[in-house]
């Protein structure tokens, strides 16, 4: 159901795909060969071998694996400048568990992802438009597991729930949930370390969490214009999705990949409602998304690579 929504958000959906580079931990396993490669005379389209055939998919943009953090966010600083104009913009990282997704979007220290740059570059436009226009940034985050709301922000792990907004509006809205306006950059390192911290320590009371979790960053930019009053508000939405693949491959699950892989099924790029109940205000019309599709570049991995990249073919 969730996927039909989404292929029925076509026209607004610009889909990216990257390709992780193959690191030396994932060279101690069996079918290590690379069966991805981008066209170096065309950047929308990547290749992909398998069962001896060569399969070619289009995209908007295919990133090779030695695309950097910066070469990244460059391609989505337009949507995050437009939010400051008052669009709603939603971009979700979607792959197999491994294949990068929480390294896009969250990023390492020494290479920030798509959350920190966002942020960083909303905070410079700002500074830029200042004597025209005031702003005031807010964000809140959290997770999604099972259905389970957990807000990011707060250390307690609270769960939370939606409810619809009693002001008659008809808007949902997460009683409960911290929404912290952000003052500076410092501030906003501190509390992106807050949510990634509180994901690993929710994570720890529950096997393969995090694969099976979306995380949520939610940045509201709401302006003022000096002169006239008149307001807008934007909205940034940063999901690091769950991993794509019905089971999921480390420890003792195993064995279970093998049967899957041979009996594949339909896939649910959403696996609970939650998410899209939080993002319907962002994934509607007159809104702007971005798909990062992240694939494995590896033969052991090409089954979920192709079933990835088959769901973005769809959606764009
Ligand atoms: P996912 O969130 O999809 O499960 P991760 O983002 O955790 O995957 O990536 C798996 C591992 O690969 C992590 O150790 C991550 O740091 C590393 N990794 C992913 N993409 C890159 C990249 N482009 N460059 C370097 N390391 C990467
Ligand atoms: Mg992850």
């Amino acid at each position: 159901k969730y996927h039909e929504q989404l292929v029925e958000l076509k026209g607004n959906i610009r889909v990216l795909c990257r390709v992780k580079p193959v690191l030396k931990e994932d060279q101690d396993e069996e079918g290590q060969s690379v069966v991805v490669t981008t066209d170096p005379n065309n950047e929308s389209s990547l290749i992909v071998l398998s069962k001896g055939k060569s399969r070619i998919f289009e995209l908007d943009k295919v990133f090779h694996p030695q695309a950097t953090q910066e070469e990244i966010f460059q391609e989505i600083e337009p949507l995050v400048t437009s939010c400051i104009d008052g669009y709603h913009v939603c971009i979700f990282a979607y792959g197999q568990t491994g294949s990068g997704k929480t390294y896009t979007m969250e990023g390492s220290v020494e290479h920030p992802g798509i959350n920190q740059r966002a942020l960083k570059h909303l905070f410079s436009e700002i500074e830029e438009r200042k004597d025209m226009w005031t702003y005031t940034v807010t964000v809140s985050s959290v997770e999604i597991y099972n259905e389970v709301l957990r807000d990011l922000l707060s250390k307690d792990g609270e769960k939370l729930d939606i409810k619809i907004n009693p002001d008659g509006t008809g808007q949902l809205h997460v009683p409960g949930l911290r929404v912290i306006e952000v003052k500076s950059f410092q501030h906003i390192k501190k509390i992106l370390a807050t949510a990634r911290r509180n994901r690993i320590t929710f994570g720890t009371q529950m096997n393969q969490h995090s694969s099976r979790s979306h995380a949520l960053l939610s940045i509201t930019v709401q302006g003022t214009d000096l002169a006239t009053g008149s307001k807008t508000t934007g909205k940034l939405n940063l999901v690091d999705l769950a991993g794509s693949e019905r089971v999921w491959k480390s420890g003792a699950e195993g064995e279970r990949l093998k049967e899957a892989l041979r009996a594949r099924q339909t896939h649910i790029p959403f696996r609970n409602s939650r998410l899209t109940y939080l993002l319907q205000d962002s994934l509607g019309k007159g809104s702007k998304t971005v798909m990062v599709v992240q694939v494995s570049a590896l033969e052991s991995n090409v089954g979920e690579t192709l079933c990835s990249l088959k769901f973005a073919q769809r959606v764009c």
